[in-house]
């Protein structure tokens, strides 16, 4: 099998894998950090790999395998003789095509994400500063709206925005709870996974693991906000407010997707968890969980370059062998009738490179 199928099918696995983990997330809400960087290093791992799959597969036909030669001192016939493909021009641009396609989405996913959320930002900055009222007694921002919302929104200036409503909807501990949720989210830099999960959701939507990326990492990272706020505050407390401001936001828009609401996100669920909470998972679940995401951002990098670093360990071939390979070349141009004077096609160019693979490869 070449680098470049090896990818592929990896690939293909891991993304229509994908909505296995989320069915069976019993794990993954038990170590709900965890968990979303799992999801997070599964997507971008299967992105990484379709990118360098194409990559792969272009080599041995396009100016990239010169350019690894040069970088890794590799003998540039050993370096296209590792990662030759059967189909020889036509799949080198195929390739090509795959991994530009990767990169203009991911590139255009990323542009629209972050507009979108600088804007939002911005628009909910302009009404905060318009409309918002500092306290002296809560570190939140208060907006004389009737509707309940607690949010709070991340970037060079942290803010935490409760309405009006929700100051008439909640006593002082439950507001204390909700403050405490807001901040852990603002804390522990939740709004990046969030951006991760967007991009890698946009970039690629026809794959299962990604579709339902962005949405799976909002429920993960409330869990965890709900579980560092039950650190300080009483969790039955936090649990009593969700079902307030859920209850009294039932039928009412949602909070902006830039900013991360209280009670916006699998509130049943989420409140179950804070009155019953899980099993936390044993020291030897999370470590096989870490080695995972290492695993997931190692693979795709390491089956793309391990050929290009046996073939910088070899010795070049030897001028022989080169001189046979172009006398090879000539009597298979010549048995395929092809004569002095015309220009072989792609395919016939692979000629030498496969057969110096093929002497390289007996013992
Ligand atoms: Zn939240």
């Amino acid at each position: 099998m070449t680098v470049g199928a090896a990818l592929l099918l990896y690939a293909a696995i891991l993304g229509a894998l994908g909505p296995l983990a989320h069915r069976r997330d019993g794990w993954l809400t038990r170590a709900p950090r965890l968990g979303a960087t799992l999801l997070l290093a599964a997507a971008w791992s299967v992105l990484t790999a379709l990118f360098l799959a194409g990559l792969t597969v272009a080599l041995p036909g396009t100016a990239l395998s010169s350019g690894l030669s040069d970088l890794l001192g590799a003998c540039i016939l050993r370096l296209r003789a590792a990662y030759v493909t059967p189909g020889g021009a036509a799949v080198a641009g195929a390739g090509l095509m795959l991994s530009g396609a990767i990169a203009a989405r991911v590139g255009w996913a990323c542009i629209r994400v972050v507009r979108a959320r600088r804007a939002e930002r911005r628009r909910q900055r302009s009404l905060v500063a318009l409309c918002g009222r500092p306290t002296s007694t809560l570190d939140a921002v208060i907006l004389d709206q009737p509707q309940p919302a607690a949010y709070c929104l991340a970037g060079r200036e942290k803010t935490v925005v409760l309405t009006s409503g929700a100051l008439t909807l909640l006593t002082r501990p439950q507001l204390a709870a909700v403050l405490a949720h807001e901040q852990a989210h603002l804390g522990a830099r939740h709004h990046r996974l969030l951006a991760a999960a967007a991009l890698a959701g946009r970039a690629l939507p026809e794959l299962p693991l990604m579709r339902h990326l962005p949405d799976q990492v909002r429920r993960l990272v409330e869990m965890h906000a709900d579980e560092l706020a039950a650190c300080t505050q009483d969790p039955e407390t936090l649990a009593t407010a969700l079902v307030a401001l859920a209850t009294a936001r039932s039928g009412l828009p949602s909070a902006p997707t830039a900013a991360l609401a209280a009670a916006d996100s699998d509130t049943a669920v989420r409140i179950r968890r804070l009155l019953l909470p899980p099993a936390t998972l044993t020291p030897r679940r999370r470590r096989t969980i870490r080695a995972a995401v290492a695993a997931f951002a190692l693979i795709p990098v390491l089956v793309a370059l391990t050929p290009a670093a046996v073939a910088a360990n070899q010795p070049p071939v030897k001028q022989r062998q080169a001189v046979t390979a172009v006398r090879q070349r000539s009597a298979t141009a010549r048995a395929i009738g092809l004569t002095a004077g015309k220009r072989p096609n792609a395919a016939d160019a692979w000629l030498p490179v496969a057969a110096i693979a093929n002497r390289t490869a007996s013992p």
